[in-house]
């Protein structure tokens, strides 16, 4: 059983299965999974919390909500895949919620490491009040957007097991570059 007193790292991978969000062959809420495995890894020693874990069915947004509120002392991150109607846009962003000093801290941390790491191009971060998980949960949030699902070039290298790894290690660097910004979650 998960100690909810200690300081904790929620990772929440996005959608599952039911969740038909997708390009070709591609299922974000897969590849949002395999980035949590190894963003978890990157962060052991940490208490990281993979909300998900094994359980491929879609979990509801209340549900994901309660479960990062019944750790008081926590940051929640939130994996997902980018689409746009065009199919044309690229790169990583990296939401807050608009008026959260610490939250578009650790997103400027995460959108720092992702920039200076990874291959996807930068859209940096976004404030908004629009995001379920980030209005509701009471730590500091943040919803990262690896890259565009819908774009081929984006996709291909997004979910490449190299470009995986090189994103984990930047998110977790950023989240790391955080914990000792604030000292305290
Ligand atoms: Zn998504």
């Amino acid at each position: 059983m998960t100690d909810t007193s200690l300081d904790s790292i929620i990772l929440d991978a996005g959608h599952g299965l039911g969740s038909p969000k997708g390009w070709g062959n591609y299922r974000e809420w897969v590849g949002n999974r395999k980035f949590a495995r190894s963003l978890e890894i990157y962060l052991a020693g940490h208490n990281a919390v993979d909300m998900i874990n094994s359980c491929p069915v879609d979990i509801s947004l209340k549900d994901r909500v309660e479960f990062a509120n019944m750790f008081p002392k926590s940051i929640y991150i939130s994996i997902h895949s980018n689409g746009s109607a065009n199919h044309d846009a690229r790169g990583h962003v990296v939401f807050y919620y608009e008026g959260s000093r610490k939250s578009k801290m650790l997103a400027q941390c995460i959108s720092d490491e992702l920039t200076r790491m990874s291959g996807i191009p930068s859209r940096g971060i976004k404030a908004t009040r629009r995001l379920f998980v980030l209005n509701k949960t009471k730590s500091p949030a943040v919803l990262v957007e690896r890259f565009f699902h819908d774009n081929d070039e984006d996709l291909e290298l997004g979910n490449s097991p190299r470009e995986i790894d090189t994103q984990a290690c930047a998110v977790s660097q950023g989240i790391l570059n955080y914990k000792r910004l604030v000292g305290d979650l």
